[in-house]
């Protein structure tokens, strides 16, 4: 039984004083840790709203990270920096980065390879555009993205790694793939993971789906054999929204274990 993880990407929203007020509504909707609780603040909200849950159920997560310690690298934020301010999660190859800011499977392989070397887990995105999908061309390119951006990953490692399918189409859209739809992908993508390390390591590895999840359609999301939590753009910036697909996850894992 794999636990289910909600995380919640603020993307570039919110002061450090929003994001405080914002995330102690989370506190204790992890129904006694039946779910992972996750929320991914900007680098400046970090360490605010790292105090205002510290010692709760509530996990801090970065939305990137650079791959060197340290250095040279004006505009970057390292591991050792988001350790310091207690994350213990991070974004990795958001569709955003990807498409807006030139991010590659290589350098998502090369940040992930850096943070599987933490004890920070890594949430590393994959998904297909529109044009990909009415080309028929999910598979290919969900399967080049996992390749590219698990490359060098070992067994051992990437028991460690949460997947999150995101279909670019489907972010801050309002369209949300159907669950079947996103059921499909999800167990392509185990039966990636089967194929290349072993069924035990697939059977494992949480798979969230992301893409306009609302606490109405994420029941019916969650209720999927392969999709293991959701990451939430928009209505994860209400405390009300969070809240209600924080529930609906929870009590599917109640009825599901
Ligand atoms: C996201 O930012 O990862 C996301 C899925 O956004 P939204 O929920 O707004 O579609």
């Amino acid at each position: 039984m794999r636990k289910r993880i909600i995380a919640g990407n603020w993307k570039c929203h919110l002061t450090q004083k929003e994001g405080q007020e914002l995330a102690q509504a989370f506190k204790g909707a992890s129904q006694n840790g039946a779910i992972d609780v996750v929320v991914c603040p900007t680098y400046t909200g970090l360490s605010a709203v790292g105090q205002a849950i510290k010692g709760s159920d509530v996990a801090l997560g970065a939305q990137n990270v650079y791959w060197e310690a340290q250095g040279a690298f004006t505009g970057e934020i390292s591991i050792p920096m988001l350790q310091d301010v207690g994350c213990t999660y991070v974004v990795l190859g958001h569709s955003e980065r990807r498409t807006l800011f030139g991010e590659t499977d290589a350098t998502v392989n090369r940040r992930l390879l850096a943070v599987l070397a933490s004890s920070i887990t890594p949430i590393v995105c994959v998904g297909e555009t529109l044009e990909q999908r009415e080309a028929n061309k999910t598979q290919e390119v969900i399967t080049a993205q996992l390749k590219g951006s698990f490359a060098s990953v070992s067994a051992e490692q990437i028991e460690n790694v949460v997947i999150a399918y995101e279909p670019v189409w489907a972010i801050g859209t309002g369209k949300t793939a159907s669950p079947e739809q996103a059921q499909e992908v999800h167990q392509q993508i185990r039966l990636w993971l089967t194929e290349n390390y072993s069924d035990s390591v697939a059977q494992k590895i949480r798979i969230q789906y992301g893409g306009s999840v609302k606490p109405d359609n994420a029941a019916t999301l969650l209720q999927q054999a392969d999709i293991d939590g959701a990451l939430v753009g928009g209505a994860s910036l209400k405390a009300d929204s969070f809240l209600g697909i924080l529930q609906a996850a929870a009590s599917n894992q109640a009825v599901s274990s």
